[in-house]
């Protein structure tokens, strides 16, 4: 993560994640506990956040010929985590403060603020610099448990460090039981878990999180080309559900930084208020991983194409994102303060969630003007008429102008009023939530309306 002192805006992170906690996007797990670090509870508007992100993952994904979904178990057989390195190199260096016993991961003292109350504000580059620290250790990520009653070495097994390995263990049943010849992918959305040194920046680095992954199985030579379109294709996944463009960046990683798995890789990088940081990955991981497991496992993991009688190891081009950090970047790029005129025409501050409608966690509300007169009467039918179809909020309390400001506060695209001339013409007050017009249409071309819209 490099560090970019201009955008470094504590106060706008604390503001959404103070948001995030009042209005039920994310909490911190085991609160009445004083909170677990690394670890993070999504509430009513965020799991439909996460859910919708995940969703339009999915459907970019799989719906299309040349990629199947799988969902495997979290624990794998140990032999997996040898065969992948995860093992022997899935560490990261760690270093103690010999004074104030903080811990950190050598290589981000930049970042890193030093433990100790008595020097607030301090990097611990500066610590570094006294020699504060101890000799860097190597520690491994993974986290470790036990396989049945007995805890001896025969039965240890780790809970998943990231989604890829269990695609690639299955590339033959997959392959064999959908009928795919490479090129062909495989997808999976699910949880993984890693030990982090130091959690930080909310949900950017937790020790908890999901992973949205994709290996593409190609023929050797082909590779390059591959990932060149699926380096375009990621990225324009991001622009197109609404993330600033401006605010996206390609990393390419330096060949002596390159992954041992690697031949060739970028990350996709969104400027978050903190600074540049990784949501997906686009790696060329050449034959490394079914050698890998063809050697540890025994079995062949090549693939036969019947039609050239070729046997080959097929190149894999993945692409790697994480459900969380794009939630959290979804979350930072919708996130604005603008001002808007109040029904007194004056200027008032106003907090808006700028979502895409397809990943807005509710999609409209609807409100009564007053609470008689039939208002709520015919307000209600509309909630329940399109409940059946997307998430909507019923809000009958408070003046109009306060229910806008909470709707817009968790990005509902759309706010549907009955008053007194929806009792005369069968007109509701429909507002947009971006540019804040409203215009009138009939009760009974809501649905339509809506689904069109909210398509886009
Ligand atoms: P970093 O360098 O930030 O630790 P990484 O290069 O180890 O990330 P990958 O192994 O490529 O990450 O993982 C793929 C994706 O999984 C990342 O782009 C990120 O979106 C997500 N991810 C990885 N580690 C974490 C974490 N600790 N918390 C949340 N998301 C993560």
């Amino acid at each position: 993560m490099k560090t970019d002192k201009a955008t470094n805006d504590t106060a706008i992170m604390d503001k959404i994640v103070s948001l995030a906690k009042r209005r039920g996007f994310v909490f911190q797990s085991s609160e009445i506990y004083g909170g677990l670090n690394g670890c993070w509870d999504y509430g009513p508007l965020g799991v439909e956040l996460l859910r919708n992100i995940k969703d339009q993952w999915w459907q970019a994904m799989t719906y299309r010929e040349d990629i199947e979904g799988i969902d495997a178990a979290i624990l794998m057989h140990p032999r997996v985590w040898e065969a992948s390195g995860h093992v022997a190199n899935f560490t990261d260096p760690m270093v103690d403060c010999k004074e104030c016993k903080a811990r950190f991961r050598a290589d981000q003292l930049e970042d890193a603020a030093c433990g100790s109350p008595a020097y607030k504000g301090r990097k611990a580059i500066k610590c570094q610099a006294e020699g504060k620290f101890t000799e860097a250790r190597q520690f491994n990520l993974m986290f470790k448990t036990f396989i049945g009653p007995v805890e001896d070495d025969g039965a240890v097994v780790y809970l998943r460090p990231e989604t890829a390995q269990g695609i690639f263990v299955n590339f033959l049943n997959v392959q064999s039981a959908s009928r795919q010849k490479p090129p062909f992918g495989i997808a999976q959305v699910g949880k993984a878990f890693r030990n982090e040194i130091n959690t930080k920046n909310f949900l950017f680095r937790t020790r908890e999180f999901e992973q949205m992954e994709m290996q593409f199985f190609v023929k050797p030579g082909s590779d390059i080309e591959w990932f060149d379109y699926w380096r375009k294709e990621r990225l324009q996944w991001f622009v197109d559900l609404g993330m600033t463009k401006e605010k996206l960046q390609w990393h390419q990683h330096e060949p002596d930084k390159l992954a041992h798995y690697a031949k060739d890789a970028y990350d996709i990088e969104y400027q978050f208020p903190f600074g540049w940081g990784e949501i997906e990955g686009i790696h060329n991981r050449t034959d490394f991983d079914l050698s890998r497991h063809e050697e540890y496992s025994g079995k062949s993991m090549k693939y036969f194409d019947d039609q050239t009688k070729e046997r080959y190891t097929p190149y894999i081009i993945e692409t790697s994102a994480g459900a969380s950090r794009s939630f959290m970047a979804f979350l930072v790029d919708a996130y604005r303060e603008e001002e808007a005129p109040t029904a007194e025409g004056k200027a008032e501050l106003r907090t808006v969630l700028k979502f895409h409608p397809k990943l807005a966690p509710i999609k409209a509300a609807v409100f009564p003007l007053v609470n008689r007169d039939g208002m709520p009467e015919i307000a209600k039918k509309i909630e329940a008429t399109l409940r059946s179809q997307i998430r909507v909020f019923y809000d009958d309390s408070g003046a109009v102008g306060r229910r806008y400001r909470r709707q817009d506060e968790v990005g509902t695209p759309y706010c549907l009023t009955v008053d007194s001339q929806t009792l005369q013409d069968q007109t509701v007050t429909v507002r947009d939530r971006d540019s804040m017009q409203q215009e009138r249409i009939i009760i009974e071309s809501i649905p339509r309306y809506l689904r069109e819209r909210l398509a886009d």
